[in-house]
């Protein structure tokens, strides 16, 4: 199995008939990808990001009942997303002495929050599908961006000071996917 940042968990199968790379996608909405029997990894990663644009157009999106579905879990997870996250984001803001200008919530496919040069803190709605913690992390996270907008050493020393796991919590996150 492969979890991928924009299709989630990919089950991979190795076969020893098929001659090229097939995707599919099972009822459940979960990619499926059957590759030939020794390929190894880093062609599997590499046939995906090849295929991204035919993937999307194949996933269960095109389905007129699926996207209203998703239509109204997005708005759902919006509605809960501005009544949570700009007051989370201030909490933390104040207890650690940061200064933003303005937080915009997104519903972005491929990121959880960002920190623009203009002090912007974008937050994406998905968030409020995730363990509080993590959420949390992201957070810190955007917020440490505000004193140094790399991922430099010096970033990962401020974001560790204020979430001492931040280590954990960046490798956990990337079991979740950010699209609603
Ligand atoms: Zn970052």
């Amino acid at each position: 199995m492969l979890v991928d940042k924009e299709f989630g968990e990919i089950i991979v199968r190795r076969n020893a008939w098929s001659r090229n790379v097939k995707f599919t996608v099972s009822t459940s909405g979960r990619l499926s990808m059957s590759v030939p029997k020794h390929t190894p990894d880093f062609l599997v990663k590499r046939y995906l990001n090849s295929n991204r644009e035919a993937i999307r157009n194949k996933l269960p999106l095109n389905d007129p009942a699926t996207q209203r579905t998703r239509d109204y879990q997005k708005k759902v997870l919006m509605k809960k997303a501005k009544e949570y996250l700009p007051y989370r984001l201030e909490y933390y803001a104040k207890l650690y002495g940061y200064k933003y200008e303005k937080c915009r919530l997104t519903h972005a496919n491929t990121r959880w929050g960002s920190c623009s040069s203009n002090k912007t803190i974008s937050l994406n709605i998905g968030l409020m599908k995730l363990p509080e913690p993590l959420r949390d992390y992201v957070i810190l996270h955007e917020l440490a961006h505000l004193n140094h907008m790399d991922h430099s050493k010096a970033f990962w020393e401020e974001v560790g000071r204020h979430d001492k796991n931040y280590k954990i919590h960046n490798k956990k996150i990337k079991l979740f996917n950010p699209g609603v």
